[in-house]
């Protein structure tokens, strides 16, 4: 059996026609829509992942901005330049990257862009009101996986889910939004004794814990359906997710690929994202819908 592929970029690029159509119509009406990226350390991934975020900005229409700090910032200096950024009226949507420097942890720094400014929802306020069920922006990655299941049709309300990874950008957010939807929803992590046990039972395995092939046709009953969150670098420089894919495609229903699943339509969400907050609102608990129908 050849699982289905759920293909992410031609869910992306849904997303970025209506995000293009969004920001032109602002642009009308004299609005700019503008998207600031605050760096703090030189990572070669992270340089390539940030001009990648600034080119898709620019096809839309986006003006994106990046504050790239200095290594030695102090975790205070960060947060007084987001403090900055979020009281700045000329930007729209506000995002930090990680890597951060000296250890500095991404949901403390975070507590400083605004909710309505926090485009990859990494306020943990905004984790604390997508997990009441309130509008807010949640973590792009988690929105990404929801909306390339909605896209394809797969039904969540009643579905058994487990999610493999618990991290507070992936795992966590994305547990919260399917609870949402009505899925029954288990968490794994590295502590998780037997994982295939409890994957072989989900309708729905999401796999985001960044190991390679972590998850084979093992840990899955035939026909689940899979997302592969991760992305492992290669030797050669290439990208693989956490799915063993040939030994998963002999058992799986349906998967998304990696390099062109989640990836994009993660980078398609955040533009969503900011034009959402140029026009001062979020999405609303049904993360997977483009949020402005
Ligand atoms: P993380 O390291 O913060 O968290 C990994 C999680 O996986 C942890 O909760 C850990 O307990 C769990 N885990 C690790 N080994 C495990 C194992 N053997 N069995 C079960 N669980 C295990 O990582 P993260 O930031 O959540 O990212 C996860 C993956 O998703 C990475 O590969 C990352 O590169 C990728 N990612 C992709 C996108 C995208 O846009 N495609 C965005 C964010 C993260």
């Amino acid at each position: 059996m050849t699982p289905v592929e759920l293909a992410g970029r031609q869910v992306a690029a849904a997303i970025r026609s209506k995000v293009a159509e969004a920001v032109a119509e602002r642009a009308e009406a004299g609005a700019g829509t503008r998207l600031a990226v605050v760096t703090a350390t030189r990572d070669e991934a992270l340089a390539w992942y940030v001009r990648s975020i600034e080119a898709a900005a620019t096809r839309v229409g986006i003006e994106c901005r990046v504050c790239a700090l200095d290594e030695l910032s102090s975790p205070q200096s960060i947060g007084a330049a987001l403090d900055r950024l979020t009281r700045d009226p000329t930007v729209d949507g506000l995002m930090l990257q990680t890597p951060l420097p000296g250890g500095a942890r991404l949901a403390d720094l975070a507590a400083a862009i605004g909710v309505g400014k926090d485009i990859d929802g990494a306020n943990p306020l905004s984790l604390g009101r997508i997990a009441c069920g309130l509008p807010a922006f949640a973590p792009a990655t988690a929105a990404a996986v929801i909306a390339i299941l909605d896209h394809h049709g797969i039904r969540l309300a009643g579905a058994g889910v487990v999610v493999v990874g618990r991290s507070t950008v992936v795992g966590k957010p994305l547990a919260h939004l399917l609870l949402g939807r009505d899925a029954t929803v288990t968490v794994c992590h590295s502590r998780t004794p037997d994982l295939a046990v409890v994957t072989r039972r989900a309708d729905i395995v999401v796999a985001a814990a960044g190991r390679a092939g972590l998850i084979t046709g093992e840990h899955l009953r035939a026909g689940a359906i899979v997302v592969d969150v991760g992305t492992n670098p290669t030797a050669d420089g290439g990208l693989v997710g956490d799915v063993d894919a040939g030994s998963v495609a002999e058992v799986a229903g349906a998967l998304t690929p990696v390099p062109g699943g989640v990836g994009p339509v993660t980078t398609a969400l955040l533009l969503r994202n900011t034009v959402l907050a140029a026009r001062g609102g979020y999405p609303g608990a049904d993360q997977g819908r483009h949020g402005w129908e």
